[in-house]
């Protein structure tokens, strides 16, 4: 026979009264619109992050970590995204009265066996169970989210699944792109794991064939910290990518609303002042990122690139996935004919060796009537 095994675990329960969960922030930290730099994805020991200890050994990290690395960052706003959990709200709504600069935002992140989705915004729980009876379908838990006023962003689509990590890929089948608010393209585990931004594990090719097949998906970054206390230098550290949002104030509402509209990019390096940003215009109409703009069939759309703290960088063009190098009129300026299929233009940001320093969102060009 064999030998007797035993598991042992523990499981606390705790009851809630309030069946809402704390809220957060009602008022915006900062009023007035703007460009707002922040980290998308974070985990505390609500989950699997964990940090050094005062003697050096490890322990779960608790949030306030999270916070005062975001602070120490630089950054304006961190959504703090504990796997299926959402016992780390109590906590963020604790914290946030002293953080009256850094704005925690609620996340979690929905974790399935077909993939991780970052859903921002409530803090009530939503079923992860994808695959059960009370979540038969991707569909469902879409429909979970938005009813609880959540906004859902596809988490690192391009990670392998398999035993070292079950589900990380972005399998599941009969998603409604058309009701996917974000992609996350860059992950910061992703990059430290393939030795830089570029690599199999850059999403952006996955997010690419969606804006080819007519739908307007933001792009974002998160660093997917899982430590707290990682060294400023390395990707996944907090800030590491850095998602910048052009958001109407700096509050929950406003960053969602931000992020829905696109006007976003991705800062790989976290920086304090890189910005990236492109407007498009006609005749008679403008568009900035993330907007859309009609044009005739054979009218020249002229496109304006915003470059700022990155010297010598130079800007990358692709047009429906595809690299372009149409003729520059003056620096950051650059015009496309438009064609008669609808079509999307966005800007690249990279250094003098080539390496990726920034992603834009795009321009959505239509066909004027
Ligand atoms: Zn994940
Ligand atoms: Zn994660």
């Amino acid at each position: 026979t064999r030998a007797e095994t035993v598991a042992s675990f523990e499981a606390r329960i705790f009851l809630e009264r309030t069946p809402g969960g704390p809220s957060l922030a009602a008022k915006p930290l900062k009023t007035g619109a703007g460009w707002y730099r922040g980290d998308l994805h974070a985990h505390t020991g609500h989950s699997d992050g964990s940090c050094q200890t005062q003697s050096g050994a490890r322990a779960p990290c608790p949030v306030y970590r999270t916070a005062e690395a975001a602070t120490a960052r630089g950054l304006d706003f961190i959504a703090i995204t504990d796997h299926n959990t959402t016992s780390h709200f109590a906590a963020m709504a604790q914290l946030q009265p002293a953080f009256d600069r850094l704005l925690l935002i609620p996340g979690r992140e929905v974790t399935t066996f077909h993939g991780h989705a970052n859903v921002f915004g409530p803090t009530a729980f939503i079923d992860f169970r994808l695959g059960d009876a009370a979540v038969p379908n991707v569909r469902t838990l879409q429909s979970l989210a938005e009813g609880a006023g959540g906004f859902l962003s596809i988490n690192h689509p391009t990670a392998l699944s398999g035993e070292a990590c079950m589900g990380c890929g972005w399998t599941a089948p009969d998603t409604d792109y058309a009701r996917v608010g974000a992609i996350e393209v860059a992950n910061g585990g992703s990059e430290r794991a393939q030795g830089g931004a570029e690599g199999p594990l850059l999403g952006v090719a996955f997010w690419e064939a969606q804006l080819n097949a007519g739908h307007r998906i933001t792009a974002i970054g998160g660093s997917d910290n899982h430590d707290a206390g990682l060294s400023s230098d390395i990707a996944s550290s907090i800030g590491r990518p850095t998602t910048v949002v052009h958001a109407p104030e700096l509050s929950t509402t406003g960053l969602l609303a931000g992020l829905r509209a696109g006007r976003v990019f991705i800062d790989f390096d976290g920086s304090r002042d890189r910005l990236l940003d492109l407007s498009a215009r006609t005749a008679r109409s403008t568009a900035t990122m993330g907007g859309a703009l009609a044009a005739r069939r054979g009218e020249t759309v002229i496109f304006t690139a915003t470059v700022a703290g990155a010297d010598q960088a130079r800007l990358e063009i692709v047009q429906d996935g595809e690299k372009r190098a149409p003729v520059f009129t003056r620096p950051g300026v650059f015009s496309i004919r438009m064609g008669d299929r609808p079509s999307w233009v966005r800007v690249n940001l990279r250094d003098t060796d080539g390496r990726l320093l920034a992603i834009g969102n795009p321009i959505y060009l239509s066909p004027a009537p």
